[in-house]
């Protein structure tokens, strides 16, 4: 059964019953599940979870839900590859590869989704949906799919085929508008004001967030039950990479590793960063930016977990980097050509960003350090179509000679 005790405004710490509620009433401050660690550091050990499924699931002990009536699609365990060769390259000796492009609909947005849906059911909720960049609604509407439920998706028009074809094919009503990311953010939160529908992004925020701890549990488990030296992950709300660091320091809280001391880095890109852009101006809130970027999953330019993201690089002596546009596709092709591994935008912006933060001098050769690959590149062809080179020749050996000579 779930540890939670209640849910805790950020912001002013005021508490609250588990509701369907994102925002403090006083202060307006997001709220954040809060759970009884004495009481799961009593029942989790190592053990105990590694006996669990090979999901995410085998944490469900830090989850706010009931884990036996989960809507599950088997989503996390994911691999964590030494990335020996792209590490050659880089000059780190200890580089690991954490492969979310594998969860059931090809992106880490399954952790949180999952979650969200089993708590929207739990919650009694008929119609579930939510305002996307791309991937979130992917997995949405898969879940939606799954547990039965009426499914909406809200999307900018403009985002790649891929990823409007594949949610589409789960059969959600696809609200495709024509406006930026943080417009059609608006558009539904009023609607979420007005409406019994679980937006597992706005009023179920709280619960969404929690799924992405995930990542930094097994990271830690999948290392030998330690925490890595490093993590690299890429930001558009920056809720990922504050709950990646929320999963990190509570396995540490009840007792499965040691206390983690890990830098926890941000990427984004050049065409939307605006988390990067407070940490090196030293602001502790974010300015909004318009997005033009061709990381597409990361385009939110008012990000909702900006400042706690901010406080995480603060806490933890971690760097945030932008890279440049044409840096994207580099970082996707690189990991491509190294590792085998086909990544979306967003993975080129981390992999680029490494690279970055290597040249930077903030991590060492010998620093074990978690790159988080967070989608998959078959969503987002359109950024690397150009790279296309084709050998072209008739059916026969004398053409195929000539051909292959020609190089
Ligand atoms: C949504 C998304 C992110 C960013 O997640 P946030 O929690 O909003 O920072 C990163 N990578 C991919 C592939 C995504 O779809
Ligand atoms: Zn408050």
């Amino acid at each position: 059964m779930s540890h939670v005790k209640s849910m805790r405004c950020r912001e002013c710490g005021k508490e609250y019953p588990v509701e369907p509620l994102n925002v403090c009433e006083l202060c307006f401050g997001p709220l954040e599940i809060s759970y009884d660690y004495d009481s799961i550091a009593r029942t989790v050990t190592r053990r105990s979870i590694q006996d669990g499924p090979h999901t995410m699931w085998r944490y469900h002990d830090f989850l706010p839900v009931d884990a036996e009536s989960a809507v599950d699609l088997g989503t996390g365990f994911t691999p964590l590859i030494h990335a020996k060769n792209l590490g050659r390259v880089l000059g780190l000796d200890k580089l690991y590869v954490k492969n979310d492009g594998v969860n059931p609909t090809f992106s880490f947005k399954d952790r949180p989704v999952t979650v969200t849906v089993t708590k929207a059911l739990e919650f009694e909720f008929n119609t579930l949906a939510c305002p996307s960049t791309g991937n979130l609604m992917g997995a949405v509407a898969a879940h939606g799919a799954k547990a039965g439920m009426k499914t909406l998706v809200f999307f900018p028009s403009d985002l790649e085929r891929g990823k409007i074809v594949q949610a589409s094919i789960y059969g959600p009503t696809m609200v495709a508008v024509d406006g930026s990311y943080d417009q059609v953010n608006r558009l539904c939160s009023e609607l979420a004001d007005n409406l019994p529908w679980a937006f597992v992004n706005i009023n179920m925020r709280p619960f969404y967030a929690e799924g992405s701890k995930t990542l930094g549990y097994e990271a830690a488990e999948q290392l030998g039950w330690r925490a890595p030296d490093h993590c690299v992950a890429p930001a558009a709300s920056g809720e990922l990479h504050t709950k990646i660091w929320k999963g990190l320091e509570e396995m540490g809280d009840v007792g499965l590793i040691e206390t983690p001391a890990t830098r926890m880095h941000l990427a984004q890109a050049a065409g939307c960063s605006p988390i990067v852009e407070a940490f090196q101006s030293g602001n502790l809130q974010v300015r909004p930016v318009r997005p033009n970027t061709v990381a597409k999953s990361l385009a939110i330019g008012n990000p909702a977990a900006g400042p706690y993201s901010l406080q995480v690089l603060r806490q933890t002596d971690g760097t945030a980097v932008a890279v440049e546009e044409e840096e994207v596709a580099e970082g996707i092709k690189l990991l491509a050509e190294t590792e085998g591994l086909f990544t979306e935008g967003a993975g080129g912006v981390v992999i680029s960003g490494l690279k970055r933060l290597v040249e930077m001098g903030k991590i060492k050769h010998d620093e074990v350090t978690v790159a988080f690959i967070t989608g998959n590149g078959l969503k987002t062809l359109e950024i690397v179509e150009d790279q296309v080179d084709l050998v072209r020749t008739a059916p026969d050996y004398g053409s195929l000679q000539a051909a292959l000579d020609g190089r």
